[in-house]
């Protein structure tokens, strides 16, 4: 816009000139050819015979033009004399501009000088005065008005654009479409190819969905028919045999798929938008001291120490299924990622609006470079020292899909070597 104006104005100071210019040329030619033209009429007209001078019915001023008939001496015979006036020194023939005068004489014939004179304006200086002093200032002005809502109007759209692109940023809802319509210039154009790119977009995030969700449900009826052949086949094996020790393995990687599988399905879930969240008031408390109680054995094995401090009577509204798993995700994850003799500390309390649950550990913590990933699915900080654990880099990404379904929001911050605390944030009410 202000690009606009500098060259708005620019060509109006242009435009100023050159018509000033010529303006000024036109007028001076024609002022000079009316002068010439009188000053000859009258010559023609007037006679000098023995010092006295005969005229027709002659105006010493008419229409702007001033008159004066001289001798040859220079004295004045007609007319008035003006001490504004140029003096009168002859250029017979040859009119012209003289101080603030256009001047045209002519000789009679009988030894006498006819002088024409018109005011001069300088339409130049004149024009250009008023101009920079008014004009200028009043089409700057317009041009910058014009030039904002131009820019305004043709914005409009690109404004949208941004606008819809960061909504999608910021929700991944590729569901969102721009929606310009009307038109047939560039950024129409742009916008429509920009929701056929959404469209598609879509549709194969939609496939991926749909695939994830059906192969999950497919997984299931095969891995409930191994688990039952297992717990039947492990009833009638001997004790001692190395079957015992296949089956009892068999079971176990079972036990793991059959976990993977419902996370997955989960995530599928929470990504269509259908996780069914079962609203009911409970005591978080009761909710934290049950959880922790059924990991104390994981925590006693591995060396940790597990603590809990909350605000008494912490009553909140939300799916308690829901809730226990992501504390347990949290908490075995901080179990698991501790060090001998470490620390596992669960925080609960209400601030500004929202419930907070936070999981605090002094274990081997998470690298800068890694943190923001860890949400990310199937993601390991470090594949050899996850390698051990049961999980498949899915259990942060459900805890961050169940928080969403209460529409709160989960952080982490943490340090290598000194230990990491998780928050989840859930809006109260
Ligand atoms: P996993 O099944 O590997 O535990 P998660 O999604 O729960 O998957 O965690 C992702 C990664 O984040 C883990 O592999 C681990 O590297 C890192 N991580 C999670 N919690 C902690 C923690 N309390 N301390 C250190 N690293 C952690």
């Amino acid at each position: 816009m202000i690009w606009y104006t500098i060259w708005m104005s620019l060509l109006c100071v242009m435009m100023s000139a050159l018509v000033i210019s010529a303006g000024g040329y036109l007028i001076r030619r024609e002022a000079i050819r009316e002068l010439t033209e009188e000053a000859n009429d009258v010559a023609d007209s007037v006679r000098y015979r023995d010092g006295r001078l005969f005229t027709d019915d002659l105006d010493w001023y008419d229409d702007g033009i001033f008159l004066q008939i001289f001798d040859q001496e220079g004295n004045l015979l007609f007319g008035r004399d003006n001490p504004d006036f140029p003096p009168p020194v002859f250029e017979i023939g040859r009119a012209r501009p003289a101080g603030r005068w256009y001047v045209a004489e002519e000789d009679t014939g009988d030894g006498i000088v006819v002088r024409a004179l018109m005011r001069r304006y300088d339409t130049g200086s004149y024009l250009l005065q008023i101009g920079v002093l008014l004009l200028l200032p009043l089409i700057l002005a317009l041009a910058a008005l014009g030039g904002y809502f131009i820019t305004q109007r043709s914005f409009r759209p690109v404004d949208k654009v941004i606008r819809t692109a960061n909504e999608i940023a910021g929700s991944d809802d590729l569901s969102k479409r721009i929606g310009l319509k009307g038109r047939e210039d560039e950024i129409h154009s742009m916008a429509e190819a920009f929701d056929r790119v959404l469209e598609r977009l879509e549709a194969s995030f939609e496939k991926e969905r749909q695939f994830t969700s059906d192969a999950s449900h497919e997984l299931r009826t095969p891995l409930s028919v191994i688990k039952a052949e297992c717990e039947y086949a492990l009833s009638h094996s001997d004790d001692s045999g190395k079957m015992k020790e296949a089956l009892i393995q068999i079971e176990k990687q079972e036990e793991r798929m059959s976990r993977l599988v419902s996370e997955l399905l989960s995530l599928a879930r929470s990504d269509k938008g259908s996780l069914r969240v079962d609203i009911s008031e409970f005591d978080l408390n009761e909710l934290i001291e049950a959880v922790l109680s059924s990991m104390e054995e994981r925590a006693d094995k591995a060396k940790v120490s597990l603590s809990f401090g909350c605000s008494k009577g912490l009553m909140i509204e939300a799916d308690s299924s829901m809730i226990a798993r992501i504390l347990i995700n949290l908490v075995s994850n901080a179990i698991q990622y501790s060090r001998e003799g470490g620390f596992v500390l669960v925080r609960a309390y209400k601030e500004k609006g929202s419930t907070v649950i936070s999981v605090e550990d002094n274990g081997i913590g998470i690298s800068a470079e890694d943190l923001p990933r860890i949400w990310d699915r199937f993601y390991q900080a470090d594949s050899s020292r996850s390698s051990s654990s049961s999980g498949a880099g899915l259990g942060l990404p459900i805890v961050k899909a169940l928080a969403k379904a209460h529409k709160g929001e989960v952080s982490a911050e943490s340090k290598l070597g000194e230990g990491s605390i998780f928050t989840v944030r859930l809006p109260i009410g």
